[in-house]
């Protein structure tokens, strides 16, 4: 099925590991773990970014993951809507890897995360910017419900 939708993702479809193309579904990334020191990396190289070693696995990192920083961006680039919220989320197994959040909704370091589809942007053509997003695991039960 990701063959079919990867012209619209913005970010390499070996980066997620998605079953639908819709809004709010729950998506893993795609990490790459490196079986001589272990290190576990995003996104995934085909050489480890610690050691240098070829020797290298993907390893699909759980979807959720703890809010290590945030800030609020309020100048973009054209087709971004703002101001929207970015931020690192360290996952369980080792990567802390950066991301827009789906809204605006608080949010406080330490925070619980889960990892979904959302649209970055807009293109002028009207393309889709499909991306693995963020949201509070907190509002993941409502999300959609108004
Ligand atoms: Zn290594």
């Amino acid at each position: 099925m990701i063959e079919d939708i990867n012209k619209e993702f913005i970010i390499p479809e070996n980066w997620l590991k998605v079953e639908e193309l819709k809004e709010g579904v729950r998506v893993n990334l795609m990490a790459g773990h490196c079986q001589d020191c272990g290190t576990v990396f995003f996104p995934a190289y085909q050489r480890c970014i610690k050691c240098g070693s070829e020797q290298c696995k993907p390893l699909v990192l759980s979807g959720k993951g703890t809010l290590y920083s945030e800030t609020v961006v309020h100048q973009a680039p054209n087709n971004f809507s703002t101001p929207f919220r970015v931020g690192y989320v360290l996952f369980p197994e080792g990567p802390l890897v950066f991301g827009q959040f789906v809204d605006m909704r608080e949010i406080q370091i330490g925070d619980q995360v889960e990892v979904v589809l959302g649209k970055l942007r807009e293109a002028e053509s009207g393309e889709a910017g499909w991306a693995y997003m963020y949201q509070p695991t907190a509002i993941s039960s409502t999300r959609g419900e108004n």
